[in-house]
């Protein structure tokens, strides 16, 4: 720890895949779940922040206490992020309600279905995120630090695609969307200096995805399909790079 002092700007990142053990949940209407594959534990990078910036952290040892508060930094840039987006387009940003992590099934309702575990949801029901912190916590202990943000903010999105009106017939749709919109969120914070990723972070993201995009086999079409490790992966990064406007959000 602590050779790498500052954290590298990013530099092109086509190519590149994404971080989403979130395959695993969204709830909009109906309630998706799956089991997130284990990636094999790796290092990730250590972190050093530029002053007054947000920094992902990474070591193996993260408690759970220590990762509800990164979640609620996250939850923090992105309600700063969707806040300034909104008033550019001259209108108010209301803030997802609130994050409630979970460790036990059913222990937490959306529109009176209890949440499995091993998911992270955004109800839209009650405009709240929930996540199952001890899969939350072994993921981003396996895969990284960076998934947390990846996490947060594509359950972010959907809370923002209700706000914007936006449904989609089908459920692919809706998540590889919200993977733009998660990867706009990243990149534009990135760029704003409000968030330094580590050296290591996008191949975070990149090794993330691919453990958890569709089986091949799933059709596209069917309910709860959140696209494929390279669609879903093609859809961050083109948001992480051009912004919202490739997310066609309208
Ligand atoms: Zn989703």
């Amino acid at each position: 720890m602590g050779d790498r002092a500052r954290r590298r700007r990013l530099g092109p990142l086509a190519g590149l895949v994404v971080a989403a053990v979130v395959a695993a949940g969204c709830m909009g209407g109906g309630l998706d779940q799956g089991e997130p594959q284990q990636p094999a534990p790796r290092e990730s990078g250590p972190a050093q922040a530029s002053p007054g910036a947000r920094t992902t952290r990474a070591d193996g040892t993260t408690s759970v206490a220590e990762f509800k508060q990164d979640f609620e930094d996250a939850v923090g840039l992105a309600e700063k992020y969707w806040t300034a987006q909104f008033r550019a387009s001259g209108e108010q940003f209301r803030p997802i309600r609130r994050v409630v992590p979970y460790s036990r099934a059913g222990e937490v309702s959306c529109g009176g279905q209890g949440l499995p575990r091993n998911n992270a949801v955004y109800c839209s029901a009650g405009d709240f995120i929930a996540y199952d912190v001890n899969w939350s916590v072994s993921a981003f202990r396996e895969i990284g630090d960076a998934f947390l943000f990846y996490l947060l903010g594509h359950e972010y999105a959907h809370g923002v695609q209700v706000r914007l009106g936006i449904r989609y017939d089908f459920t692919i749709q809706q998540e590889l969307q919200a993977d733009c919109m998660a990867g706009a969120y990243l990149g534009d914070s990135v760029r704003s200096g409000a968030l330094t990723l580590a050296d290591g972070d996008l191949d975070e993201f990149r090794e993330g995805l691919l453990a958890v995009g569709d089986d091949p086999d799933q059709p596209w079409f069917a309910e709860g399909s959140h696209g494929t490790a390279e669609q879903r992966s093609e859809k961050f990064f083109s948001g992480y790079e051009n912004s919202l406007k490739a997310c066609d959000l309208g």
